[in-house]
């Protein structure tokens, strides 16, 4: 399917580490963002548990990056975790994210990232073995803009 695709054409692993894709100053990137959306994506901060307008989002459709557009995660991926935050058990491909060690908070947590653009969407945990990957993409409502599909054609 679409999978060979993003093979195809995905950037080489140094070109994500070293240059995002989408490159703003913060000033740029105050414009364009919500107060919300700045703290969140810009300076990691992380949403109160049960407010995110994503939390009951379970139609089909696509998760992008709200700064940049980027394609993130895709709505079979999405699972109840009941942890507050809309979580994921896998991105759509594994160059969408950037994986980050994270020891604020007097944790030592994986942060996640948008490849594109750098910006904070969440942490990754690997406490869902009720999913096919064991994996929790714990996400942030407001780092994420969803697209539905128009499955009635
Ligand atoms: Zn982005």
């Amino acid at each position: 399917m679409s999978i060979t695709l993003f093979r195809v054409i995905r950037w080489p692993w140094h070109d994500l580490s070293m240059t995002p894709k989408v490159e703003k100053s913060n000033e740029e990137w105050r414009k364009e963002l919500s107060p919300e959306e700045y703290a969140v994506l810009r300076e990691a901060a992380t949403e109160r548990a049960w407010t995110g307008p994503l939390l009951e989002e379970h139609r089909i459709g696509v998760y992008r990056c709200r700064a940049c557009g980027n394609e993130l995660f895709r709505s079979d991926t999405k699972f109840e975790s009941h942890c507050g935050w809309p979580s994921f058990f896998d991105a759509t491909t594994t160059d969408a994210v950037r994986l980050i060690e994270d020891r604020s908070h007097g944790m030592l947590r994986t942060e996640v990232r948008c490849a594109s653009c750098d910006s904070h969407l969440g942490h990754l945990f690997d406490d869902a073995p009720q999913t096919p990957t064991g994996d929790r993409y714990c996400m942030n409502s407001v780092a994420l803009t969803f697209e539905p599909v128009d499955t009635a054609e």
